[in-house]
């Protein structure tokens, strides 16, 4: 199997993901997931809120 090294765009450390999931594989945890998620969230309820 071949291995895909990846940096994380949340906490910036690098992972390695199986080459077949590397496009699905984005940040290096669930926990890193979710706070992308809730960045997402909070940006877009501080844009609402300056509009
Ligand atoms: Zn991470």
């Amino acid at each position: 199997m071949e291995y895909v090294t990846k940096t994380c765009p949340i906490c910036g450390s690098e992972f390695v993901v199986l080459e077949k999931v590397e496009g699905k594989a984005i940040y290096c945890t669930l926990k890193c997931l979710s706070v992308a998620q809730g960045k997402v969230k909070r940006e877009k309820v501080s844009t609402v809120i300056s509009v």
